[in-house]
């Protein structure tokens, strides 16, 4: 797809040069652009920042006819729509908050061709009719395109219908753009969308100027971030993702206190309020914004030089690309993620409640209850590749990510610009059945009706209030994990959790709205490990 010739090839040149004022190609963009140009349905994976919209903007400028662009959020489409007319590039967009009237004004200016580009955000059937009637349609692109899965870490029921396009459309060229997908979502994208023979482009994910570390969070998390910030990137460009609108707005004024030029943004903000928040951000009159995952598709900011993550992400594929809205130009970059196995217990909370969601959503209120089924256990799961993620601390980052979402990589190649890869020390490989064995054992005999924490105290000796109550200061493996160094027990607890041995489920008190956790036994895992069938090793 390279050197071949095809009679678009000079245009190409000159709208790269001309309109969007490039000097040359990026990897792969010309690839994209020919093979779509020739009428192949295509799908690209290329990482954030990689410069996937040229790949359709300039068959857009090329090709008669509209392309229509279907996009996730109004903000990424405005913000799309800004540049495009800057450029002198007639767009326009089309969304579920547009009066049915004024839907129908745009489709006939598209057919007298004014618009080249039609922007769609919650795509809705009677549009896809109306799209029908006119023949001008000159590309399907689907932007994000992961989110129609569920497996993935951002699906949109809006998303759910659209393999419609390619049953209404089928001589239409599709082209399918995503910036992260495990190879098991990208088998489902190419399936709900009906790609057919479908050409795929990817290149590695790897981005060799971010560093990636891991810290236990702890009560001193704030100050830990100040310090970090004015130690390694006083008055540079950062963000803070944070669980809940609640989170942002408490570190903003925390780091705002700090001196640092800092605010918040999140979904229960209202328009007015969040462009107001982007303007002062693009304009470098705030450094540093704290946010939930709202924030950031789409933000063309190329010097944020750090990314830090206060909670617990929701999926390795959310980190990853949350991660790569560091170092778009290049330059050295930090990504620090403050972990507790509590915010899974929150993570996991919030999961369970869509409806109390706050701001940051993994499933939308629309979804089927058969769906939701479906769509949890996938989040679930999801979490708890985070939570593995997160407790290890032995092997790469980088490779951890990357065999994530399906790309070999060799920890050799990390160059210590990891937490796990700069150690001094090299990890050895431990058997901690026994430990294990213990410890489900204590499930078990306190009645399945504990928090982990509980467990772990019990295992570690703790004469507390609660323990004497129930009178577990009794019990044969009370205080028998008190000489393992710190840490030992929890990774192992929640390396049985994470593997489906013991099972976590969540309890909110209805006295206070707090939120408890319940261990239980999964006997037929459990079995096994009983029978000597499995083993548990943990790298140290
Ligand atoms: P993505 O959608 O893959 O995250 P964008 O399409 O937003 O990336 O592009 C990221 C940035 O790279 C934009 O500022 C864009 O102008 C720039 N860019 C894209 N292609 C090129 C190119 N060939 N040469 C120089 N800059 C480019
Ligand atoms: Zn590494």
């Amino acid at each position: 797809w390279k050197d071949a010739e095809f009679p678009w090839n000079q245009k190409l040149e000159f709208y790269n040069k001309e309109v969007f004022g490039n000097h040359s190609f990026r990897r792969n963009q010309r690839e994209v652009i020919n093979a779509t140009m020739s009428g192949c349905d295509v799908f690209v994976l290329m990482p954030t920042g990689g410069g996937k919209s040229l790949t359709y903007q300039i068959p857009a400028l090329i090709s008669t006819g509209v392309t229509l662009v279907i996009s996730p959020l109004v903000s990424l489409i405005e913000d799309q729509i800004m540049h495009l007319l800057q450029a002198n590039i007639p767009a326009t967009f089309l969304s579920a908050s547009i009066e049915w009237c004024e839907q129908q004004e745009i489709l006939r200016d598209l057919n007298s061709k004014t618009c080249k580009y039609k922007l769609l955000s919650d795509v809705l059937i009677r549009q896809l009719e109306m799209m029908n009637t006119h023949r001008s349609l000159a590309r399907i692109v689907i932007d994000e395109a992961h989110c129609v899965s569920q497996w993935g870490h951002d699906f949109r029921p809006d998303y759910q219908g659209l393999g419609i396009l390619k049953q209404k459309f089928p001589s239409i060229p599709v082209l399918a753009l995503t910036a992260t997908a495990t190879a098991s979502v990208r088998e489902d994208i190419v399936q709900a969308l009906g790609l057919k023979d479908c050409i795929v482009f990817r290149q590695s994910f790897n981005r060799p100027n971010l560093w990636y570390t891991v810290i236990p969070k702890t009560n001193k998390c704030l100050d830990d971030i100040d310090k970090f910030i004015n130690e390694n990137h006083f008055d540079e460009c950062g963000i803070i993702y944070c669980l809940s609108r609640m989170d942002c707005e408490k570190v903003a004024e925390k780091l705002q206190a700090c001196g640092h030029k800092v605010s918040f943004y999140h979904g229960s903000m209202d328009h007015r309020q969040r462009t107001f928040v982007q303007k002062q951000w693009s304009k470098n009159e705030i450094n540093i914004i704290c946010a939930t995952v709202a924030f950031g598709m789409g933000i063309n900011k190329p010097n944020v030089r750090f990314v830090i993550h206060h909670s617990l992400p929701k999926s390795i594929e959310g980190y990853h690309q949350e991660c790569g809205r560091a170092g778009r130009d290049g330059q050295q970059s930090s990504c620090l993620l403050y972990y507790t196995y509590s915010d899974y217990i929150r993570v996991k909370n919030m999961l369970s409640r869509p409806n109390e969601q706050d701001s940051c959503s993994f499933v939308y209120m629309q979804v089927t209850p058969s769906r939701t089924g479906k769509v949890l256990e996938a989040n679930l799961e999801n979490v708890l590749r985070m939570v593995d993620y997160c407790e290890n601390n032995a092997d790469c980052r980088r490779h951890l990510q990357l065999v994530h979402l399906g790309e070999k990589f060799d920890p050799k190649n990390c160059l210590g610009t990891c937490d796990n890869c700069s150690k001094s020390w090299t990890w050895i490989e431990k058997d901690v059945t026994n430990l294990a064995k213990q410890l489900v054992d204590l499930v078990k005999t306190t009645g399945q009706r504990h928090s982990s924490s509980y467990i772990l105290e019990l295992y570690k000796g703790s004469l507390s209030h609660v323990v004497k109550k129930y009178g577990h200061d009794g019990l044969i493996l009370h205080g028998v994990g008190k000489h393992l160094a710190k840490g030992v027990a929890s990774r192992v607890l929640h390396h049985l959790v994470v593997q489906d041995f013991v099972v976590e489920s969540v309890k909110r008190s209805d006295t206070y709205g707090s939120i408890s956790s319940i261990l239980k036994v999964n006997q037929s895992r459990v079995d096994s490990l009983l029978s000597g069938k499995e083993t548990i090793m943990l790298r140290f």
